[in-house]
């Protein structure tokens, strides 16, 4: 099997343990990544809300300056525009998982009641109109 040494631990790993084209294993270079964050977490670089956002950006197959643009859109649903706090969120596909739409926190806990069902939703309104 093919073994590469990493620059950083030395130790003589398998091709599968490195990115590609690197000389650096995969496990040096998340660490060196964690303590990096934790640097720039210190020193106010960066927040958590910052990596919250970006790990919601990244399932809704967003860029983090995309989704920050789409929650500070008004709902789709009752208008309502994003509140400084507590801004709007994006709303997912429901099979693909992918942003469909910014939606206030209300209404996308709304969906949630009705378990996302576009049915139940849909005799709901019956009741209303
Ligand atoms: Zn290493
Ligand atoms: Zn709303």
């Amino acid at each position: 099997m093919d073994v590469k040494e990493c620059v950083t631990c030395n130790d003589a790993k398998p091709l599968g343990e490195f990115p590609k084209h690197r000389r650096v294993c995969k496990k040096c270079v998340s660490k060196r990544e964690s303590a990096r964050r934790k640097d720039r977490l210190s020193s106010g670089e960066l927040t958590y809300s910052d990596i919250r956002l970006a790990a919601t950006a990244r399932d809704l197959g967003l860029t983090p300056a995309e989704y920050r643009e789409a929650r500070n859109k008004p709902c789709a649903v009752c208008g309502k525009p994003s509140p400084k706090e507590r801004t709007n969120v994006g709303y997912p596909h429901p099979e693909t998982g992918r942003y469909v739409a910014t939606v206030c926190k209300e209404c996308s806990t709304g969906f949630g009641f009705f378990g996302h069902d576009p049915d139940r939703l849909r005799r709901a309104l019956k009741l209303l109109t």
